[in-house]
């Protein structure tokens, strides 16, 4: 009843004519998948081109970030009614790049998932534990203070537009992937969170999406566990070939 969502996740990554490109590559890849919900997220510059050429495809677009706010003197952000008007249908929020490198926080992730839903976009929403966390002991608070942050004040009827992505940060980019069961014992524990905050309804249809060094070689492992309902990828989705077969997981 939760249908498979895998996203890549291009990051800094390729011009608009490679995305182009890289798009090109993987539509006839997957053109027979109909019970997989396909997203790619290119770099904000290559939205628009690359919205125009996923028009014939069942591939949907996503943007990697967004600012809260609908317009005003913000330079350099883009709101989410503009990722719409690009041709975005997805946004990716919280990513643990974004948490490190430019100091979001919860607060700051829970205005723009609201902000993205009231703008009719999907939310991709990450949380997930360093490896210092983890080995401290504090992964389990770690994630209930992400779920109930950045999810506060939300609705059980916009959480049917919100995905979770449950990312390690310990295996993103690193070659590392949780192992099948620390990542089911996880994305259990997120459910269980997402029962508190919500009801079990909810719990039991929000898609919950594992990410951290997804690979062709891996997916079928993490896919065959009952609570992980898709993957994020990152390199692996920059290589038509190797995010095709992710997506043809099993
Ligand atoms: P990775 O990145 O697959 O390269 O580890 C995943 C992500 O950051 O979403």
């Amino acid at each position: 009843m939760r249908r498979p969502v895998i996203a890549g996740n291009w990051k800094l990554n390729k011009t608009i004519g490679e995305s182009l490109d890289l798009v090109r590559s993987l539509k006839p890849l997957v053109a027979e998948v109909t019970e997989v919900e396909i997203v790619v997220a290119p770099v904000y510059t290559a939205l628009a081109a690359v919205a125009a050429e996923l028009a014939d495809s069942g591939i949907r677009l996503a943007a990697q970030n967004c600012y809260p706010e609908p317009s005003g003197a913000f330079t350099g952000e883009v709101s989410p009614a503009l990722l719409k008007d690009a041709g975005c249908s997805h946004c990716i929020v919280g990513h643990s790049e974004r948490r490190q490198l430019f100091g979001e926080t919860d607060a700051f992730i829970n205005a723009k998932t609201t902000s993205l839903l009231r703008a009719g976009l999907q939310v991709i929403f990450c949380i997930g534990e360093t490896l210092e966390e983890r080995e401290s002991g504090q992964m389990f608070d770690v994630l209930s203070t992400q779920v109930r942050e950045g999810l506060k004040d939300l609705t059980a009827q916009q959480m049917n537009n919100l995905i979770v992505a449950y990312e390690p940060v310990w295996a993103i980019g690193t070659g590392k992937t949780a192992s099948n069961e620390q990542a089911e014992e996880a994305h259990a524990f997120i459910r269980g969170l997402l029962q508190g905050c919500f009801d079990q309804e909810t719990a039991a249809t929000t898609r919950i999406l594992y990410g951290g060094s997804v690979k062709p070689d891996n997916v079928d492992g993490l896919m065959a566990q009952d609570d992980i309902d898709g993957t994020l990828v990152g390199g692996a989705s920059l290589k038509a070939e190797d995010f095709a077969r992710i997506v043809k997981f099993g």
